[in-house]
């Protein structure tokens, strides 16, 4: 029988119910138990692959191509566990899926209305969701509901939660509530109020917490932690204090030590050992402890809103724990760049240079310029999709005499497309879902700086996106000293390239930053740490 935990949020947004899930899972998955996760959302749209970062901050791509929530991809750094198309539910989505049954016919004279067919819906959902993207099923379901308890939108869903043990047994449910217990500094206190309302507004919808997971800069003390108990119906050991961490890799840890996993596995009548967090407990020590550190550039469009980039700033994070070294970030705006008329006043002095993937022209120059930059002056250069197709252009336009080479998404009727549309994609009018999205193999070139890196000849890796490498242009970048270094496996595309001509060059089409973890720190990104480490040695002997 799977158990379910549901997570809610309470009194206010970005409280981290995300990290609070996939720091659940992480326990679970330390005490020998399998798990999964699902992210019910509650806005309107069918998935975020539409909206701007801006509004929604990364889309997090799975290896089966689903545009998710960025919130997976926690889930899937703290845990061995593989996310899919049926791990992430919009109330879009839940709608189209009611309405499409409905104009079918589906529901034909059985009700007036389909409302009772959306929480039926988001069961069935969440029943899907558990199964796991194998089918098997496993241990523990972890679901985190996005929002915050009192949002309208939220509502069908904490109602399909409310209902949930009526199907599965309410011995098999545990409700987290993450909720804010603020320190005011005025009155020299801290304040359990918030989380009592918050809670009262749970308990309206009918769900009775059974943990509260209290975000907190000082560990709440046992009187206040008595009082919320009281107040909050809950039991006093489930109230926990989720203290403000330096790492937020040591959020599994500081919850273990509150007793989250102990109260849970009793909760819900798991069998279990104690975790074994060995592991763990070594990749936090790792990064709170550097040896040594590297600042990375990164020149990219969305400078002012880290959210839209988070994978990549942990994977980098990860790309520094197997040489114990720090990376500082240095955000650059690719529009300043080329404002300024050159990368060598916003890039002088960093020992790295990303350029990340991206849509759409704005900060295009700059991001070409960047890779001018790292290229003429030996500086460690990794790119990433878009990045990938700005290092084209760049030796189109600057090596190989095509001065006008540009990507088609820009100018579509440029002089030298060494960008294209995706053969074979040129109908596609639908914007949702239509990219070359998720998983796809890739074979590497036989000493390549790729395949050293990587340390094997095939590969597979997630992608996003719907422009691709000309190969009508094979032949004359090559000759300009691009390498190709990776293909899909019958040749038609390419996938990597890079510069032997260069120290560390290397860009690639697809995203690796979706398969890194602090465990399993991706190849590339440590490579590239690794070699931004020996040039800044380098730079400073
Ligand atoms: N805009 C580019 C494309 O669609 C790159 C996409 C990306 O960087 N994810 O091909």
């Amino acid at each position: 029988m799977t158990k379910f935990v549901f997570i809610t949020g309470g009194v206010l947004s970005s409280l981290g119910k995300g990290i609070a899930a996939a720091s659940i899972g992480n326990l679970m998955e330390a005490r020998g138990l399998t798990v999964t996760f699902l992210k019910l959302d509650p806005y309107v749209n069918v998935d975020p692959g539409t909206m701007s970062p801006y509004q929604h901050g990364e889309v997090y791509v799975t290896f089966d191509g689903a545009e998710t929530d960025l919130d997976l991809g926690h889930y899937e750094r703290y845990t061995s566990v593989r996310l899919g198309k049926n791990s992430n539910f919009t109330t879009g989505r839940i709608y189209h899926s009611v309405i499409t049954k409905e104009r079918r016919g589906d529901y034909l004279g059985a009700t007036v209305q389909v409302i009772p067919h959306i929480t039926d819906e988001i069961r069935q959902s969440i029943l899907l969701g558990a199964r796991g993207t194998d089918g098997k099923g496993v241990d523990v379901c972890i679901v985190e509901i996005g929002g915050t308890v009192g949002d309208i939108e939220s509502l069908p869903f904490l109602e399909a939660i409310r209902q949930f043990p009526f199907n599965v047994g309410r011995g098999n449910v545990a409700y987290c509530h993450v909720t804010l217990v603020p320190f005011v500094k005025v009155a020299g206190e801290i304040k359990t109020k918030p989380t009592q309302h918050s809670v009262n507004k749970l308990r309206e919808i009918g769900i009775q917490p059974d943990v509260l997971l209290c975000r907190a800069e000082v560990a709440i003390p046992d009187s206040h932690k008595a009082k919320l108990a009281l107040f909050c119906n809950v039991e006093q050991e489930g109230v926990i204090t989720a203290r403000d961490v330096g790492n937020i890799y040591e959020v599994p840890l500081a919850l273990h030590a509150e007793g989250l996993d102990d109260i849970l596995v009793r909760r819900l009548g798991l069998e279990c050992g104690e975790p074994d967090l060995t592991n763990w407990r070594r990749v936090v020590e790792a990064i709170d402890h550097p040896r040594d550190e590297v600042t990375i550039a990164l020149a990219g469009k969305y400078v002012e809103l880290h959210e839209a980039y988070k994978s990549l700033g942990e994977a980098l994070t990860h790309g520094g724990i197997p040489g114990r070294t720090r990376v500082n970030l240095k955000w650059v705006d690719a529009g300043e760049i080329a404002a300024r008329g050159g990368a060598e006043a916003g890039l002088a002095g960093v020992d790295g240079i990303l350029v990340p993937g991206g849509f759409g022209e704005r900060g295009i120059d700059g991001k070409i310029e960047a890779v001018r930059y790292a290229r003429e002056h030996g500086v460690p250069f990794f790119g990433i999709c878009l990045g990938m197709q700005c290092a084209v252009i760049e030796t189109a336009r600057n090596l190989a005499g095509l001065g006008k080479a540009n990507s088609s998404e820009f100018v579509p009727d440029t002089l030298h497309p060494v960008i294209h549309f995706l053969p074979g994609q040129e109908s596609v009018g639908n914007k949702g879902g239509t990219m070359r999205l998720g998983a796809y193999d890739c074979d590497l070139v036989p000493g390549s700086l790729a395949e050293k890196t990587y340390g094997t000849a095939h590969i597979s890796e997630r992608h996003r996106h719907r422009y691709e490498f000309n190969n009508d242009y094979r032949e004359r970048l090559e000759k300009a000293g691009l390498k190709i270094s990776g293909a899909s496996p019958d040749g038609s595309l390419v996938e990597i390239v890079e510069r032997p001509d260069h120290p560390w060059f290397l860009a690639v089409q697809f995203h690796p930053e979706f398969q890194s973890s602090p465990v399993t720190p991706h190849p590339v990104f440590a490579g590239f740490v690794a070699a931004a480490l020996a040039h800044k040695k380098k730079a400073a002997a």
